[in-house]
């Protein structure tokens, strides 16, 4: 059994992780969104592969979601104490070994998708772990520049990081999408597996930036098993993080129903056969199977149970 999982980078990682258990024996493809990398002190970071890769490898810090387990930092304090800019971002010294090899290996000419799977030799993640392609896109919030009342693209982890998400945003811009291509393996992956899962990720800046890749939505939509989605709204609101600051402004309303409506049926120019919404989180798509299941990866039991259902939704049978 071959299955793809679109990812972003929390959301993505926990859903994966219950997909392992769920389905022992099957052969996992993670497409990972890199919108939210970002070059800084010289460094390529790229956050979504990297929280998917130290998560199924047994190194992420729980309790935060990202980043090492046992972190410390010194290189930030240090940088901090030369003023090296930017001092929001996150960077661990365990981490940044990680970032090294990266920029490293990019330096010398390889493609994204050879330095993770490189990466992923150490980390041994159980799935394939595919950048949703090698060309650079990065993610920008358009909003208002405070001291000048005049619209400014800042990163989107700018945004995401700095600011919150508290700046009011009018647009995002995926900067070189329009010139990527999907990376290796990605199309064929989708053309040739058993199940479609669309993790509950962020559906603007996560799943919405990989399905923006020219020629990965075709492929959605041209995939031979099913495709079903996971709604990272419960209740009206985004668990942990800031989904709901990004889904107005491409204007969906923050609910499963309006998630799973945006997406769309296949049957109806859309990309889902199937949605899972919360128990009691009321939704109607019409062409979609919705199911109302427990979406709350709280403990690995509840998330490989979500998993299955997943997997039982998109037809595929679990042990
Ligand atoms: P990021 O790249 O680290 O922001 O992570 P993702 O895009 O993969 O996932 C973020 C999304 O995961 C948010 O929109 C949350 O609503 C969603 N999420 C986090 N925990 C859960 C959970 O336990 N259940 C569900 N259904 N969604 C979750
Ligand atoms: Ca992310």
């Amino acid at each position: 059994m071959h299955i793809v999982v679109l990812a972003g980078g929390v959301g993505g990682a926990r859903f994966l992780r219950g997909v392992l258990a769920a389905a022992p024996g099957a052969e996992v493809t993670a497409v990972v969104n890199t919108g939210d990398d970002v070059t800084l002190h010289g460094l390529r970071i790229c956050p979504d592969l990297d929280t998917v890769m130290y998560t199924l490898g047994d190194g992420i810090d729980d309790e935060r979601g990202w980043g090492r387990r046992g972190e410390s930092w010194t290189v930030k304090d240090e940088l901090a104490a030369y003023g090296a800019e930017p001092t929001w971002f996150g960077l661990g010294d365990r981490d940044l070994a990680t970032h090294l090899v990266r920029t490293r290996m990019l330096d010398a000419g390889y493609p994204l998708s050879d330095v993770t799977a490189a990466l992923a030799q150490r980390w041994q993640p159980g799935v394939r772990l595919l950048p949703m392609s090698d060309q650079r896109v990065e993610t920008h919030v358009v909003v208002t520049d405070p001291d000048t009342g005049r619209p400014r693209a800042i990163h989107f982890q700018e945004w995401w990081i700095r600011h919150r998400a508290a700046l009011d945003a009018s647009s995002f811009v995926q900067v070189g999408v329009d010139d990527a291509r999907p990376g290796p393996g990605v199309v064929e992956a989708l053309s040739t597996a058993d199940a479609v899962l669309f993790a509950p990720s962020n559906p603007v800046v996560s799943i919405g930036t990989v399905l923006g890749v020219p020629g990965i939505r075709d492929a959605v939509r041209a995939a031979s098993g099913r495709v079903v989605g996971i709604s990272p709204i419960v209740d009206g609101a985004a668990l942990r993080g800031m989904a709901d600051r990004c889904l107005p402004v491409v204007g969906v309303e923050v609910s499963a129903e309006g998630v799973g409506r945006h997406y769309g049926a296949r049957s109806a120019d859309g990309l889902l056969d199937a949605w899972l919404v919360h128990t009691d989180d009321p939704a109607t798509v019409p062409g979609v199977d919705v199911r109302a299941v427990p979406l709350l990866m709280g403990s690995p039991e509840a998330t490989r149970a979500l998993a299955r259902a997943a997997l039982d939704a998109a037809g595929v049978a679990t042990p």
